[in-house]
């Protein structure tokens, strides 16, 4: 795998490789994408393999212009009013697809997940390119998102299936893009991300929400978004969530010790009051932006340091702590622990 900076002579050898049907991870303001050409099912089964990712989970298809748009699904008055507010950027539309888009990056659905990103380095590969471009995270699939290039290279240095990374810093959202499903009778939240239901509903009042974003789903139900009921961001240790107060958390701990070499993932400010434990601070409750930025940088990092345990503190569900809780509720298989409740 070829490490490439984001110089022009870089991403222009970054856009020979994806026309020439390669793959190739590269960062976008969300989290690191593995990106092939949209229209060349060869190029997209190669993503399939190199993460892993079951058939049936769909990818975002990752575009530069609105012309794209209109070539690749057919948008509704409400699609329109979405990119005329949030594109370039972290949202994702599922609209009905058009016969141009190759079955396998839709699983089989005959409707389509689009992105315009904000990114100047992954807008200007789509740009060279002249293709869309699908790419789900660049991560072995059930693993955490990569937000950083060394997430990527961690994951996938001897995949023989990636042939380069586009190096370019830290992912500022840190989260997937928000997935909002416009095929129904009302548009219905997906997956929360950096944009929030509050702002979804200043344009479009009637949003809902699926019930998968804050449930695990029953293993008959059949999934509005086949990727929600997939295995997702976990690490490799026992992860617990805990809300509550840092000291009823603290006492939880301290309650519940069972001699495992544990890591508490806590918010800025707490790591004196887990002196027992190892701590990695990943933000503030008060700034829900700084958690989702560093929230997969933490659980890599908890992964790396050996521990068998992890405790995350989660912020209260709302605007874009909304997006981090969910990622966090699958990365512990649904565990979470209110501790103010066992006071
Ligand atoms: P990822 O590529 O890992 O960011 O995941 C993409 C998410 O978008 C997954 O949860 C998919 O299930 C969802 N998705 C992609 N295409 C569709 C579609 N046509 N209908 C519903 N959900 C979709
Ligand atoms: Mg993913």
């Amino acid at each position: 795998m070829r490490i490439l900076s984001t110089s022009t002579e870089d991403l222009e050898i970054c856009s020979r490789l994806l026309k020439d049907g390669d793959i190739v991870a590269i960062p976008t303001e969300t989290v690191y994408g593995l990106a092939a050409n949209a229209l060349d099912s060869k190029a997209v089964e190669k993503i399939f393999k190199a993460k892993g990712r079951p058939a049936d989970n769909p990818l975002i298809v990752h575009i530069s212009d609105i012309a794209a748009f209109e070539d690749l699904c057919v948008p509704t008055k409400e699609a329109y009013m979405l990119a005329e507010k949030f594109w370039p950027g972290p949202l994702t539309m599922i609209l009905p697809k058009k016969p141009i888009v190759p079955t396998i990056v839709t699983a089989g659905l005959d409707s389509v997940a689009i992105r315009m990103p904000s990114h100047p380095t992954a807008k200007k590969i789509i740009s060279l390119c002249g293709v869309p471009l699908a790419a789900p995270s660049a991560n072995i699939s059930g693993k955490p998102s990569p937000t950083r290039a060394e997430h990527v290279i961690s994951d996938m240095k001897n995949n023989p299936f990636v042939a380069a990374v586009v190096s370019g810093g830290a992912c500022e959202c840190g989260v997937e893009s928000t997935v909002v499903s416009l095929t129904g009778e009302h548009p219905c939240l997906l997956r929360p991300g950096a944009v929030t239901v509050e702002q979804l509903r200043e344009v479009l009042p009637d949003l809902t929400v699926a019930q998968a974003v804050l449930q695990s789903l029953p293993e008959t139900e059949k999934a509005l978004s086949p990727g929600l009921k997939h295995k997702h961001y976990a690490p490799d240790a026992e992860t617990v969530c805990l809300c509550g107060s840092t000291e009823s958390a603290v006492r939880y701990i301290e309650n519940h010790k069972d001699g495992k070499k544990t890591v508490v993932i806590c918010f800025d400010g707490e790591q004196s009051s887990f002196a027992d434990c190892e701590t990695i601070a990943y933000g503030s409750p008060e700034k829900p932006e700084t958690l989702a930025e560093n929230v997969f940088d933490a659980l890599r990092k908890a992964d790396v340091s050996g521990c068998e345990k992890i405790y995350v503190r989660c912020a209260p569900p709302n605007g874009t702590a909304l997006a981090v809780y969910n990622r966090l509720l699958r990365a512990s298989n649904f565990c979470v622990i209110n501790t103010e409740e066992l006071i």
